[in-house]
C-alpha cells in the first residue's frame, strides 16, 4: 500500500499513513489530537518534474583565460 502524508487541520500535525488507493482521499484520523479533519498532502511522486532536461551547453565565456590570479 502506498504511503500518504496528511496534515491535521486542527493541530497542524503532519503524519504519514499507509492507506489503500480507495481510502487515500478520505480524511484520516490524526494520531495526536484524534481529529479526522486532515488533508492529504501531494505525494512525493507527483512533485517530480517531468521532462525538461536542462542542457546548458555554454562553457564559453570566462574560464580558460590566461589565468591571471594574483
Ligand atoms: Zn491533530
Amino acid at each position: 500500500m502506498p504511503l500518504y502524508e496528511y496534515i491535521c487541520q486542527k493541530c497542524d500535525n503532519q503524519f504519514e499513513k499507509r492507506v489503500s488507493f480507495s481510502e487515500a482521499d478520505e480524511e484520516q484520523e490524526c494520531p495526536v489530537c484524534g481529529s479526522k479533519h486532515s488533508r492529504k498532502k501531494i505525494s512525493l511522486f507527483a512533485s517530480k518534474v517531468s521532462g525538461s532536461t536542462f542542457t546548458s551547453s555554454g562553457t564559453a565565456s570566462g574560464c580558460g583565460g590566461s589565468g591571471g590570479f594574483t
